[in-house]
């Protein structure tokens, strides 16, 4: 399938990484095309199995103040591979971590960013396979994921078609209510750090990768992911779910006691490692037979729609959403992350 390139450079994010794309020769066996997947795909020669790699870095959020806590740190610098890992259907082999510490920082804050990785790892079933330390300015922590998949149970984000019904693995917005939690000082009774350790979605992948005709994670949060399939398949959304339904209890909290709209959390860029897929109708029912054998409850939040890239919201108070403009704020705003919130608030009030 032939990638709409111009849908995609719509976006800032995408423009940046088209362009690195440009400067760097591409592996002739890779099996994923730029931005095609949420991990990058390589057939193991002689196996019926790929390798997936993936990378990503926790910068912003700590230099935010989002986690107080060293674990939350190491906790999350792990999720956020291993979650890109679980949505192309892979098994963890392990992970390697790079992470930067403050200079003159104490032992315990080193101490607990490992704690951090290992718990995430541990709660994973794989492992931290090695690393490096650095001394910087911030704390910054990098982690790349390492796994295999079958052939046959590979996801990609390219596949779903008009028709075909969309799924969460859980409620959305948590990853929302933590960046507001701490830009807006909200008190900690109302959602506290600890509540918030998102787990990569592996156990729920395997049943997934089986019905699935595409898979991202929200590491982006919902919307930016939603708008991400839209452009490279050349598809809309309509999300006919309660926001009631697919908003987390504590997110729904936090946006009742911030009095904004619960699409804002749904719309800021720092997600919570759900998966959203999309399942063929003809593949429902024994999608439903498989799910309910393996315990597992996916949330249906709306269906795939002719209409690229709109993105509509119909349950509540029914509104389209630009997209664009929402994933492009963050730059149009000149990066600052209040502003860029507030803006947001504003966007959405007028929605
Ligand atoms: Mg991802």
């Amino acid at each position: 399938m032939r990638l709409s390139d111009n849908a995609l450079r719509e976006i800032a994010e995408n423009r940046v990484l088209s362009l690195w794309g440009a400067l760097l020769s591409r592996h002739p066996d890779q099996l994923n095309r730029p931005h095609g997947a949420d991990a990058e795909l390589i057939p193991l020669a002689g196996t019926d199995r790929i390798l997936a790699t993936t990378i990503d870095t926790i910068a912003e959020e700590i230099a935010l103040g989002f986690f107080e806590s060293p674990e939350t740190i190491g906790w999350m610098g792990a999720t956020v591979s291993l979650s890109d890992l679980a949505a192309v259907g892979a098994t963890p082999l392990g992970l390697v971590a790079s992470v930067t510490l403050p200079r003159g920082s104490p032992p315990e804050f080193q101490a607990g960013i490992a704690r951090g990785l290992e718990a995430a790892c541990r709660a994973a079933g794989t492992f931290v396979l090695g690393g490096d330390t650095n001394s910087g300015d911030v704390a910054v922590i990098t982690s790349a994921g390492i796994g295999t998949v079958h052939r046959d149970r590979v996801m990609t984000r390219v596949g779903c078609k008009p028709g075909d019904l969309v799924f969460a693995t859980g409620p959305l917005g948590l990853g929302g209510a933590v960046s507001a939690r701490a830009l807006f000082e909200l008190p900690p009774a109302l959602f506290a750090e600890s509540e918030f350790r998102p787990s990569a979605r592996f156990r729920e992948a395997t049943v997934i990768a089986r019905f699935a005709s595409a898979c991202i994670d929200t590491s982006d949060a919902l919307i930016a992911a939603l708008d991400q399939l839209g452009r490279l398949n050349g598809v809309g959304f309509d999300v006919d779910a309660s926001l009631d339904v697919v908003v987390a209890p504590r997110a729904l909290a936090v946006a009742k006691a911030l009095n904004v709209d619960p699409l804002v959390l749904l719309a800021q860029h720092h997600g919570e490692f759900e998966l959203v897929f999309t399942v063929p109708t003809t593949r429902i029912a024994a999608f439903d037979s498989a799910t309910a054998t393996a315990g597992f409850a996916p949330l249906r939040i709306g269906v795939v729609t002719a209409e690229t890239p709109v993105l509509r919201f119909l349950a509540d108070r029914p509104r389209t959403l630009d997209g664009a403009r929402i994933r492009n704020l963050l730059d149009a705003v000149g990066g600052d992350v209040r502003a860029y919130l507030a803006a947001l608030i504003e966007l959405m009030r007028s929605a």
